[in-house]
């Protein structure tokens, strides 16, 4: 078995990224779609050979903290005998595939996002040449549906609509409309085209949108031999969206995407078939009755659409993270009282610049730096600070005066 290989910022179940609190591995569970059975069994994985805590991404992926470097071999094959890794480290570091979670049911829906991803997944990993992707490429499938993917972050965008399925690049408004049967090729002609056009550039942009403004959208679409047509705009979903009980699932938050193992077992014995986790920090459990929220609430989960938890997010921070030098949960979750009524996201306390959990502008961002806090408004946490150095007291006391409108 391999020893770990520690390196980068997008860790795999393959390749462990070590943090303040051990080796986190991350689970790429195709379409979020997980059978109770094997939640179970990541659960018992999470407690053994971990410190029992999960954290579902911002793309859906699942990630087991505090591994000890010792257990790294045993929880590979342990993952193995699940069906949850992936041939080789190059296959698992471009199996970056987002989709809408429950196309199945979802009458809204205009397609199936679930076996689009999958057919997507295996061509991505059988092509070679994308082996050379970044690791923080990724591409998402949108049903077109209420569970709509235009908030989570993908640098090629597949979208199911009236008459087929709409490819576009991240930051850009156009798109490329084909038969589902014709979508995949176009998605990974478009992701090619990223690659021959940035081995041209120096220093190489490393995201889609980066190379569309670098270059254009036109010369990317025209890399691809495809000429892309106008797409109206399109609203995102959100976590708020999808929690509580509906006639097709109950849904339930995750307060900065954080799961402990005993939930896991919670929801697992809740679930009627399977676990559906989302990019929006909750998991959805179809065909499970309103019934279940009171047990599900009891164990810490977010059952209110309107939990003003809902609308902060903050990374991990320390001790947990070895980047940070500042705490962030316990702040954000004192903050988050300051606005109940709060719609969308208005809160963003980042450990340090790198913003693992958010990479969208926020009305405020606290972001670590040695020790103390900036202050970021209307903006990301590598935007220039309105403020600086604040203890996190301080901070809070600022917020709480109401000097500055929130
Ligand atoms: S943003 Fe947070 S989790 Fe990410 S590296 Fe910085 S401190 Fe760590």
């Amino acid at each position: 078995m391999n020893a770990p290989l520690v390196r980068g910022w997008c860790p795999g179940a393959r390749r462990p990224m070590r943090s303040g609190d051990g080796l986190i591995l991350r689970l790429r569970v195709t379409g979020g779609r997980l059978a109770s059975e094997t939640a179970r069994a990541i659960a018992d994985v999470a407690s053994r050979y971990g410190n029992g805590e999960l954290d579902l991404g911002r793309r859906g992926g699942l990630q087991l903290r505090g591994i000890r470097d010792s257990d790294f071999a045993a929880v590979e094959t342990e993952l193995a005998a699940l069906g949850l890794l992936d041939e080789d480290v190059g296959a698992e570091a471009v199996r970056n595939v987002a989709a809408s979670p429950l196309s199945d049911l979802d009458e809204t829906a205009e397609g199936d996002a679930f076996a689009l991803a999958k057919e997507l997944e295996a061509a991505i990993v059988a092509d070679n040449f994308l082996r050379a992707l970044p690791g923080k490429f990724g591409f998402s499938v949108d049903d077109g549906g209420r569970f709509g993917l235009t908030e989570v972050p993908a640098d090629v965008r597949l979208r199911f609509v009236r008459d087929g399925v709409a490819v576009s690049l991240d930051g850009d408004g156009r798109a490329i409309r084909v038969q589902p049967e014709e979508a995949v090729a176009v998605a990974l002609r478009l992701a090619g085209a990223f690659l021959d056009l940035v081995s041209r550039i120096d220093p190489p942009p490393r995201r889609m949108a980066a190379l569309v403004a670098q270059t254009g959208a036109e010369a990317i679409f025209a890399a691809a031999g495809l000429v892309p047509e106008s797409l109206a705009p399109v609203r995102g979903s959100g976590s708020a969206q999808m929690i509580g009980a509906f006639s097709t699932h109950v849904g339930v938050g995750l307060t900065f995407g954080r799961l402990i193992a005993d939930q896991l077992l919670i929801l697992a014995d809740i679930a009627s078939s399977d676990l559906r986790l989302t990019p929006f920090r909750a998991v959805l459990l179809p065909g499970v009755p309103a019934d279940a929220l009171p047990r599900l609430a009891e164990a810490g989960f977010v059952t209110r659409p309107s939990d003003p938890l809902l609308a902060v997010t903050a990374c991990p921070g320390a001790p947990a993270c070895g980047s940070a030098s500042v705490e962030t949960r316990e702040l954000a979750r004192r903050l988050a009282m300051l606005k109940p009524h709060a719609q969308g996201t208005w809160l963003h306390v980042s450990g340090c610049e790198k913003s693992c959990a958010s990479s969208a502008p926020h009305a405020v961002t606290l972001v670590g730096r040695d020790g103390g806090l900036d202050l970021v408004l209307d903006g990301r946490p590598t935007d220039p600070a309105r403020l600086t150095g604040f203890s996190p007291e301080a901070a809070e006391a600022l917020l709480r005066s109401g000097m500055i409108e929130i």
